[in-house]
């Protein structure tokens, strides 16, 4: 919470394109970002130490405020995305005892303790503050990140750009510039902005779509790289925490592809689809009964498109699917011992030299197929993959002449 020391006291103000949020991690462990970053490899920051219990019901309750009903009841109705995809839910509640107590002080700032920590303040105290000053309809999707971002901290997330594996690749002076116009001295964004957190933070590829994200100019960086308002959960806000509140339940994606594949004369076959974490799961048939198979096919984006071959009576099973990177991934089934292989296909004529994977159009749909030479099961199977390219346009309508 808000401090003598926490800059969101001074003359932070909400506002596109500032600084969406101050809030308080805990700051040890936090150390300069080295010069010269790595590659960016983009992960989610987790504190997995704070994180709730799965399965739990978090009571929240909002100080008396300035707000409309309405306002109140489209803050409670954003803040509940997070639980449509994972095993914990909030309840409202009009009187403490809370877990989550939120304040709407217009000189708090937006801020919110980070998951369980929120158990450290005195029961009587907020955990959160949502600046009232931002919340007056001018900036709907400015609005809605805030609530998102605040209750994701409270449910465990830290700082996106302040995730310990990737590497922004930070422009100094520029970053300084910029806060120092909300009042920022060089060692709030040295601690805020530019550092990280070292210590039991979680790493996945940072997401620059997270509602957990600073909002990053093309100028803060030295590769032009930059982070607009994201209003909306991503799909690794999804995927983290599916993942960190699971439920007994393997939740499916809700925007699952499905794909089957036979053998057998049909009597024998399998389907695969994704769950909420990306994961792809395979079910089998087998004389009458479809049995869900143990572990996991492997990885693919979220709603990623699926297709599926077999030959030699189902030994021999390939998924198709595509990656976060949009490139088609194959996953073969090796029966002895069983698991799954994994590999990036590569596009057999690229159209881009640079770029030697089947990297495909983001909205590409999947198509496989395999044969053998004349029907004759003791030659090679052939193969082909089917997916729109990634430079692929549609093209307008024929114009009529
Ligand atoms: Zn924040």
């Amino acid at each position: 919470m808000a401090s003598t020391t926490d800059p969101s006291q001074s003359t932070f103000r909400v506002r596109s394109g500032q600084v969406p949020c101050l809030t308080k991690p805990s700051t040890s462990g936090v150390t300069a970002r080295a010069a010269g970053a790595p590659e960016r490899k983009f992960r989610m920051a987790i504190v997995p130490e704070t994180l709730w219990s799965p399965g739990q019901t978090l009571k929240v309750y909002f100080y008396s405020n300035d707000l409309t009903p309405q306002k109140n009841q489209w803050i409670k109705d954003t803040a509940s995305d997070w639980t449509n995809w994972a095993n914990i839910k909030f309840d409202f509640v009009n009187n403490l005892p809370a877990d989550i107590r939120v304040s709407f002080n217009a000189k708090g700032g937006n801020n919110s303790q980070i998951g369980i920590r929120a158990r450290n303040v005195p029961a009587d105290q907020p955990t959160m503050n949502l600046d009232p000053e931002g919340m007056t309809g001018a900036d709907p999707d400015y609005e809605r990140m805030t609530v998102l971002h605040e209750f994701g901290h409270a449910l465990g997330a830290d700082h996106e750009q302040q995730s310990p594996s990737g590497g922004i690749r930070w422009n100094p002076p520029k970053v300084y510039e910029k806060y120092a116009k909300i009042g920022w001295k060089k060692e709030d964004v040295d601690m805020w902005v530019l550092s990280y957190s070292a210590e039991n933070t979680e790493a996945t590829p940072l997401d620059g779509l997270s509602v957990m994200m600073y909002t990053v100019g093309p100028d803060e960086t030295l590769d032009g790289w930059s982070s607009t308002t994201n209003s909306r959960l991503s799909q690794w806000d999804r995927q983290w925490i599916a993942r960190h509140y699971p439920s007994n339940d393997i939740p499916i994606c809700p925007e699952t592809d499905c794909a089957s594949t036979s053998w057998n004369g049909g009597r024998d076959g399998a389907a695969y689809w994704q769950d909420n974490s990306g994961c792809i799961l395979e079910a089998k048939l087998t004389g009458d009964k479809w049995v869900t198979t143990d572990g996991i096919v492997g990885y693919a984006k979220w709603g990623s498109p699926l297709a599926a071959i077999n030959w030699d009576e189902g030994k021999q099973i390939r998924v198709y699917a595509i990656s976060d990177e949009n490139q088609v991934v194959e996953f073969s089934y090796v029966p002895s011992p069983h698991h799954w292989g994994y590999k990036v296909l590569r596009d057999p004529a690229p159209p881009i030299r640079s770029d030697p994977m089947f990297s495909t159009h983001p909205k590409s749909r999947l198509a496989a197929i395999c044969w053998y030479d004349g029907g004759d099961v003791t030659k090679p199977v052939n193969i082909r993959v089917y997916a729109q390219r990634k430079l692929n346009r549609i093209l307008p309508p024929p114009r009529r002449l």
